[in-house]
C-alpha cells in the first residue's frame, strides 16, 4: 500500500524565525502519524534550519524549485547539487506559479524533471489546467501535455518509481474552491491509467497527490478516493494547527 503524502509548499512566505517556530510546531505531534509521510518545502534559505531540525524526525523536507544547470552563470538560481547540501529529499517541478509567473515552460518543466532525477530527487511534478481550460473541457488535453515529461524518461522505466505527481486545478490554488473529492478522483485515475500505458505495476505504486484549497475539513473527503494519495498543501500549512490537523485526519484514514 502507498504511503500518503502530506505535504506543505510554503511558497515566498515566513521568516527565519517564523520558519522554525512551524517546524518545531509540526514536529510536537508529527511523530504521533506514523502512517502517513509529512513533507515541508520552505523557501532555499530556510533549508539550512530546516534539515538541522528534522533530521531524524520522520518529517522530510524538499526545495520548491531547481536548476536544471549544473553550475555557471545563472545568477540567483539554486542548482541540484547546492539542495544535496541540505538533504532534500523532493524537488517541486512545474507548480502552476512557476509555470505562469517565472516562464517555466514545458521544456524547461522536462529539464528540472529530467535533471532531478538524474540528481537522485524525488521531483513531485505538478499539473493542472486554468479555469479557462476547465471550463472549455480541456482538463485532460492539458494535464496529458504536461505528463509528457514524464514519459520523456520511459526508457528508464524502473526509475519512476520514486516520483510524485500532484494535480493542482489552477482554479483550485489559492481561491478557497477546492475541486470535489470526485471530480479529483476522475483526474487522478486518468493520470495513473496513463501512466500504467508504461507500467502498470509502477503506475499502481506512484503517489497521485491532490492540491488547490486543501483544508482540515475536506481532506477526509479527497482522501477518501481511491486514487488520491496525499496532498501538497498552500496556505494551510503555514499554521501548524491546521497543517497538523490535516496530517491526523488523513493519518486516522489508514
Ligand atoms: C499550492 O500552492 O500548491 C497550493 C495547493 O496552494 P493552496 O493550498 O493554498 O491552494
Amino acid at each position: 500500500m502507498k504511503q500518503p503524502l502530506i505535504a506543505g509548499n510554503w511558497k515566498m512566505n515566513g521568516s527565519r524565525k517564523s520558519a522554525i517556530d512551524l517546524i518545531a510546531s509540526i514536529l510536537t505531534e508529527a511523530y504521533q502519524f506514523p502512517k502517513i509521510e509529512m513533507a515541508v518545502f520552505p523557501p532555499f534559505v530556510y533549508l539550512s534550519q530546516t534539515e538541522e531540525l528534522l533530521t531524524g524526525s520522520g518529517v522530510n523536507w524538499g526545495a520548491q524549485n531547481a536548476s536544471p544547470h549544473k553550475n555557471g552563470a545563472y545568477t540567483g538560481e539554486i542548482s541540484l547539487e547546492m539542495l544535496k547540501d541540505f538533504n532534500c529529499k523532493y524537488v517541486l517541478v512545474g507548480h502552476s506559479e512557476r509555470r505562469r509567473q517565472f516562464g517555466d515552460s514545458p521544456v524547461i518543466v522536462a529539464e528540472k524533471f529530467a535533471a532531478a532525477m538524474r540528481a537522485g530527487f524525488t521531483p513531485v511534478l505538478c499539473v493542472g489546467e486554468t479555469e479557462e481550460q476547465h471550463d472549455r473541457g480541456l482538463t485532460w488535453q492539458v494535464i496529458q501535455e504536461q505528463l509528457e515529461v514524464v514519459f520523456e524518461l520511459k526508457d528508464n522505466h524502473s526509475s519512476l518509481r520514486d516520483i510524485v505527481i500532484a494535480y493542482e486545478p489552477v482554479w483550485a490554488i489559492g481561491t478557497g474552491k477546492s475541486a470535489s473529492p470526485e471530480e479529483a478522483q476522475e483526474v487522478h485515475l486518468a493520470i495513473r491509467n496513463r501512466l500504467g500505458e508504461y507500467d502498470w505495476e509502477i503506475a499502481s505504486k506512484i503517489r497521485i497527490i491532490y492540491g488547490g484549497s486543501v483544508t482540515p475539513e475536506n481532506i477526509a473527503d479527497l482522501m477518501a478516493m481511491p486514487d488520491i494519495d496525499g496532498a501538497l498543501v498552500g496556505g494551510a500549512s503555514l499554521d501548524a494547527k491546521k497543517f497538523l490537523e490535516i496530517g491526523r485526519k488523513c493519518n486516522s484514514l489508514y
